[in-house]
């Protein structure tokens, strides 16, 4: 494959400039010609993205997402008409780890509730016993990759105890028991905090339904910094209804935006953020970095890293 010319596409904007990767790439790439603000790919090689449009088939060799999360992309057509997939999976941990042991501090520290009431004007400590610390909770990981070990790390730093879910069931450091998929409810069920970090493929569509809140402490955190499928919303809701599930932090939604009628912008025990736990201003400097490693491959006719089609 040849590169000499690379778009950047405007749907980078949900996550930084498109100009700002442009100049970054521009400055630190000497074999392509870089631009964004471009109507019609006709004339690139490769294009840098967010979104996934049809006529990428026809026009470039090289697709590279800025997401770890390439569920929006047709891997049959792609491999069909020889254009080849990156993704930017191994950039979010820090950022998204960050932002989960924040959610459980919103929640064990009450923060949470605390915002909500200062939007209404009103001083209403919690109840004695409502307030916790989370050094001795358990935690469990589902999906221990660059999301799940960022996790991990910042997690077990505050004390709490770590176990996880992966499809290897391999053992990782700092992580004390690790389940396959096939344990998932043994894992989950006497977890203070679920933290949901895998792909959404077809084996984790609705991976957390009606029988996993079933499984789950009453009192539990269920966070999904994932992708919205991962979890069925409709049995979230109802289990939030019924009581049998303690809150949820969640990032993403099946769909985005979360709808302005939906019951979990007003849910007293729910955290929505905008599908932005991995956002950071260095973002689009960690991506140039990834596609600047893949031009370096392509030159040295090396497999390209992160390729996923
Ligand atoms: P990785 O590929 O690094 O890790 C994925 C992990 O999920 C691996 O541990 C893998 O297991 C595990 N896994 C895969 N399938 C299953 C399954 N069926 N059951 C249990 N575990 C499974 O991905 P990332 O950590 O980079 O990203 C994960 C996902 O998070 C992305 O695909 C994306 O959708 C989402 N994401 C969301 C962001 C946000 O802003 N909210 C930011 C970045 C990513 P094994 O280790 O055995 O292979």
């Amino acid at each position: 494959m040849e590169v000499s010319s690379i778009a950047v596409d405007e749907s980078v904007s949900t996550v930084f400039p498109p100009e700002v990767l442009r100049d970054a790439l521009a400055e630190t790439v000497d074999t392509a010609v870089v631009d964004a603000g471009i109507d019609s790919l006709e004339a690139y090689d490769a294009v840098v993205t967010m979104a996934y449009h049809e006529s990428y088939l026809d026009d470039v060799n090289w697709i590279h997402s800025i997401q770890a999360g390439v569920d929006r992309f047709p891997f049959d057509e792609l491999r069909e008409h020889g254009v080849v997939l990156t993704n930017s999976s191994g950039i979010h941990g820090p950022a998204v780890g960050e932002t989960v042991v924040g959610y459980m501090l919103s929640f064990a520290r009450r923060l949470l509730p605390g915002v909500k009431s200062q939007t209404k004007r009103e001083w209403s400590p919690p109840e004695w016993d409502e307030a916790y610390t989370l050094a001795g909770e358990r935690c469990c990981i589902v999906g221990l990759g660059t999301l799940g070990r960022g996790v991990a790390d910042r997690a077990s730093a505050l004390g709490l105890d770590i176990v996880g879910v992966r499809r290897s069931g391999e053992p990782l450091d700092g992580v004390q028991t690790v389940y396959t998929p096939d344990d998932l409810q043994t894992a989950i069920r006497d977890s203070k905090f679920v933290v949901l970090a895998v792909p959404l493929v077809d084996e984790t569509h609705h991976l957390i339904s009606t029988e996993e809140f079933a499984a789950m402490r009453d009192d539990a955190i269920l966070i999904n910094v994932a992708r919205g499928p991962v979890v069925d919303q409709e049995a979230l809701v109802d289990a939030l209804d019924a009581g049998v599930l303690g809150g949820a932090a969640l990032d993403v939604f099946e769909a985005e935006p979360l709808p302005e009628k939906s019951p979990l912008w007003e849910s007293e025990d729910v955290l929505v953020t905008p599908h932005c736990a991995g956002f950071t201003e260095d973002y689009y400097r960690n991506v140039t970095d990834l596609v600047q490693k893949n031009l370096t491959q392509i030159d040295a006719g090396e497999e390209l890293v992160n390729r996923v089609v």
